[in-house]
């Protein structure tokens, strides 16, 4: 019987993965260190002990793909005092240059587009034994292993992330996204329901939906489903105790969607809803399909049927053509929200993106100008609203030790917020009541009521 690749010399072989970017791109990392262990890979957390590195790549902004190429030039030097090394670049830079990624990088064995992972022990192997580098780059998915066994890999996880859908249709004009990802696909919802039941009953407790527009999910599948049917669905049918997702888009978030939150007791009451800009002119110019207006009506909306709904959002800042008149409505918007937090970038052109092709963009000093008066901005916001939370009672599942305070355990409130706090260690994996004590600017610090309606009992 031939050898597994992993197995060659009859021992196991080490995997190092290094992961870029967004929740989506830790999940197919997962699928790689899930696709080569029948094959004998091992993950390892030291690259000086890899035999085959494995890193997946984020296109999403300019500064996320240089961070990717400086680590692949970096790891020139470990590849000449290590020969047999395979290195491989999986993800969205792998499918937006594929073989020119080998030209740029003479020491690269493989790259594998966001569609070819299904396909990664078999070229690896033929890597392995021809010596020939490989870039695979399928335009649409190979047999899909399914995600069965998944949980096996997640050791002990409180928490886990399940990809209910993958690529975007949408086509915002700055974003790379649909290009490297591929038109939207979902899941069927079985096979979700599945593979939730299957990490609840290893121990996990939260799971997060994962995909760019979690909103349209059902499009395109064979049975008549929508996003608000697989949340109830989750719900009542697999045990979980927590649901989250991410993300929604503004222009396809219903009524129905935002009424889960009021009648799903495990959606955790947190909703992430990237605004992108507070002009209406930037919003059609970067190709939302919103008005700031109907944003505005949204979240209204929303805290009308869940007021303790935590808000979180995207805001790009210095999209070609911004005027000084845009941010301020930017900013406008952002005072009358009061977002819980928010994650703002300054615009960079994308291959491909629509927006490369817009003549006026705005120059690195202004839009960098911008981004730090939203980020001041928005940060004392967020310290605000987190101090407000001072004196309430928040249920936590307690998701282990906490590496920043020594000797407490750690968790996330519904709304998403990390608390920390003075508990046994049987407690890590429960949901537990805690009174929040102090506040700052990235976590809360609280006191846990054991007893009844507190803690539960180990
Ligand atoms: N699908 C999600 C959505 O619709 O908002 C998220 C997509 S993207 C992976 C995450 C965020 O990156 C976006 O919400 C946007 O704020 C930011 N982003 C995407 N392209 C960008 C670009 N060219 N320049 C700066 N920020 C960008
Ligand atoms: Fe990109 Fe827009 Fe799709 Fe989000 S919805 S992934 S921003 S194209």
């Amino acid at each position: 019987m031939a050898q597994s690749p992993g197995e060659i010399a009859g021992k196991p072989r080490h995997l190092y993965i290094r992961t870029f970017g967004c929740q989506m791109n830790e999940y197919d990392s997962l699928r790689v260190q899930r696709l080569l262990a029948p094959h004998g890979y091992i993950v390892v957390q030291e690259i000086a002990e890899a035999d085959v590195v494995f890193l997946n790549t984020c296109a999403v902004r300019e500064k996320a793909e240089q961070k990717v190429f400086s680590f692949i030039g970096r790891l020139r030097k470990l590849k000449r005092t290590k020969p047999h090394l395979k290195l491989i670049a999986g993800g969205c830079v792998a499918q937006q240059l594929g073989a020119k990624l080998l030209s740029r990088f003479d020491h690269l064995d493989m790259v594998l587009g966001t569609r070819g992972i299904s396909s990664i022990a078999q070229l690896l192997e033929r890597v392995e034994i021809d010596g020939k580098r490989i870039a695979c780059l399928p335009d649409s998915d190979s047999a899909d292993p399914g995600e069965e066994g998944r949980e096996a890999f997640l050791e002990g996880a409180l928490t886990a992330p399940v990809t209910i859908m993958q690529g975007c249709n949408n086509f915002c004009t700055y974003c790379i996204v649909p290009y490297v990802r591929g038109p939207e696909r979902s899941r069927p919802s079985d096979e979700i329901l599945r593979e939730i039941a299957a990490l609840e009953a290893t121990g996990v407790r939260e799971v997060l939906l994962l995909g760019q527009n979690v909103n349209s999910y059902g499009m395109g599948l064979k049975e008549e489903t929508t996003f608000v049917d697989l949340i109830h669905r989750s719900a009542s049918e697999t045990g979980i105790s927590r649901i989250r997702f991410t993300t929604s888009h503004p222009k396809d978030l219903t009524d129905d969607l935002m009424r889960c939150f009021s009648e799903v007791d495990s959606l955790c009451k947190h909703l992430h809803l990237p605004v992108q800009s507070g002009s209406d002119r930037i919003l059609a110019r970067m190709n939302r399909g919103y008005t700031a207006s109907d944003y505005r009506a949204k979240i209204r909306r929303l805290r009308e049927i869940c007021p303790e709904i935590a808000l979180t959002s995207d805001v790009i800042v210095g999209f070609p053509g911004e005027t000084d008149e845009d941010f301020r409505q930017t900013m406008d918007l952002l005072a009358e929200v009061r977002f819980e937090n928010l994650f703002s970038f300054r615009y960079s052109d994308r291959p491909k993106a629509k927006a490369v092709l817009f003549p006026d963009k705005v120059d690195p000093e202004t839009g960098g100008r911008r981004l730090v008066a939203l980020q001041e901005y928005q940060a004392g916001i967020t310290l605000q609203k987190n101090l407000a939370e001072v004196g309430l009672f928040r249920e936590v599942l307690t998701e282990g030790a906490s590496k920043a305070s020594r000797g407490q355990m750690t968790g996330r409130t519904t709304q998403n917020r990390i608390a920390n706090f003075d508990a046994p260690a049987w407690t890590s994996g429960k949901m537990v009541k805690v009174k929040i004590t102090t506040a700052y600017s990235h976590s809360l610090v609280g006191d846990i009521i054991l007893g009844p309606g507190g803690a539960a009992c180990p």
